[in-house]
């Protein structure tokens, strides 16, 4: 096991890295930029070094400054948490070309998955469904003219290296396909200096359902079931379920077993998720994410593991020591992701925390680094703050979530409690049976 491991990333999750850490006695070196001086990774770390200045490119981003903090300080792993260095396959190289281990799966992986065409075929060859469209990327306008005739329209075009739900156009007949087409291509060019294309039949009623895998060094995976996380806007989540309201058990070992299979066959080691348009009894295979995700607690809550132990324990060259049918699921959990934002324009709201008082009680988990007087510098993510509630049955979970929010006391800056009160007490939410289109939906008829 390692004794020194360096966190590379702040907020929530750095928090939350550090924990499973410390209960493992390993100790943490916690890096951050000069904006994050007073943060509370940066407090709680047995050692703290300042990479670069507010910009996440010259500080969360910046790889010779993040290994120079580990060789001083003698870590011996990396943990990248989400976002930031965490799907970069060239970081991943980097770390383990100095001696260190990558918390997380090969650079090999995480670039094949990073590239959302090779992940397709890939996961096509290995037997897992997908959404219908292109083979590959589209080569050219006529092309995509052909492919939308052959799957029907709606359909969407996607940036090969999309994430975070941007380079993604729909056009609903041939005569909106050139627009879709040039606006996709433009939008990807600049968020991710890679033009390459594809399209999928964009589904009218679908759910987002996203499979929990964790894998060794030694060839065993698991599934630890799957999340919810249907309720978006702009296709980023806002809230998410395990289990999911639409899901059997028989479903969920199906799909489960397919993946863990595929994921076997290729080797796969650390933590991953599986994301699936599920539709008509069919899940479709659109991505995976090749690291620890946001809504990993309310997996943790209904299957009592704690995931991050896990992937250091991975890292570390343990096996995972149990199999398939240790892995049990008990009640329901629920996650709402509490942004700075103003929950009417969703502009976010960076400023003073002049009063913070987080809820608490049986069966409530606040994973947040904010504190009383904290200051929410405008350069990062504007989540602040995830309550994740637990219990017996959904009905209850939402209950409690409802009781949870009501006692979350943020002043001095706006958050979007106010939406996830108003998305817990609609019906059509609490009948758990919705779309990826709901919550925009919901949005326009209540806003
Ligand atoms: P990103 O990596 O940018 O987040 P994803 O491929 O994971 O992109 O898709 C994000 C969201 O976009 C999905 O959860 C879903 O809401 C929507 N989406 C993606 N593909 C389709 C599709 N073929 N049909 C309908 N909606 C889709």
């Amino acid at each position: 096991m390692f004794s020194k491991i360096l966190i590379a990333n702040r907020g929530e999750i750095a928090l939350r890295i550090l924990r499973a850490c410390r209960e493992l006695g390993i100790k943490t070196v916690a890096v951050h930029s000069t904006a994050d001086a007073d943060a509370m990774h940066v407090r709680l770390a047995d050692e703290a070094v300042c990479i670069g200045p507010p910009s996440s490119r010259d500080s969360y981003l910046n790889v010779a400054a993040i290994l120079s903090a580990a060789t001083i300080t003698g870590a011996e792993a990396i943990h990248p948490g989400y976002g930031f260095l965490s799907e970069n396959a060239d970081f991943a190289e980097t770390v383990e070309a100095h001696g260190l281990v990558f918390i997380g799966p090969t650079a090999e992986h995480i670039r094949m998955m990073g590239d959302k065409i090779t992940a397709k075929t890939t996961m096509l060859a290995l037997g897992v469904p997908l959404v219908p469209g292109s083979d590959g990327e589209l080569a050219n306008l006529e092309e995509a003219h052909e492919v939308a005739s052959r799957v029907g329209y709606p359909v969407l075009i996607k940036a090969a290296a999309g994430g975070g739900g941007r380079g993604m156009k729909v056009a609903h007949s041939a005569d909106e396909l050139s627009d879709a087409w040039s606006m996709a291509r433009t939008e990807a060019r600049a968020a991710f200096g890679n033009d390459a294309v594809y399209m999928e039949k964009y589904m009218d009623r679908p759910r987002h359902i996203e499979l929990q895998i964790l894998g060794d060094n030694h060839g065993n995976v698991v599934h630890f079931g799957e999340r919810d996380c249907s309720l978006q806007r702009r296709h980023q989540k806002v809230l998410e379920e395990a289990g999911s309201p639409a899901i059997s058990a028989e479903q969920r070992d199906g799909i489960g077993r397919t993946a863990t299979e595929a994921l076997a066959r290729m080797g796969y080691r650390n933590a991953g998720t599986l994301e699936f348009l599920y539709q008509d009894g069919q899940f479709c295979f659109i991505e995976m994410n090749t690291r620890l995700q946001v809504e990993h607690p309310i997996t943790e809550m209904v299957c009592d593991v704690d995931l991050v132990r896990e992937q250091i324990r991975l890292a570390a060259g343990e096996k995972l020591g149990y199999t398939q049918a240790d892995v049990t699921f008990s009640g329901h959990a629920i996650e709402c992701r509490i942004n700075a934002e103003d929950p009417a324009t969703f502009a976010p709201c960076p400023g003073t925390v002049a009063v913070y008082h987080p809820p608490g009680g049986l069966g409530v988990r606040v994973d947040s680094a904010l504190y009383t007087g904290y200051r929410v510098p405008p350069y990062y993510d504007s989540m602040i703050a995830k309550l994740i509630v637990h219990a017996p049955t959904r009905a209850q979970a939402i209950a409690r979530m409802q009781r949870a929010l009501d006692e979350f006391v943020v002043e001095g800056i706006k958050t979007v409690i106010p939406l996830h009160r108003a998305i817990l007490e609609d019906p059509g939410f609490q009948s758990g049976n919705y779309t990826i289109h709901w919550l925009e939906q919901f949005m326009a008829r209540t806003h």
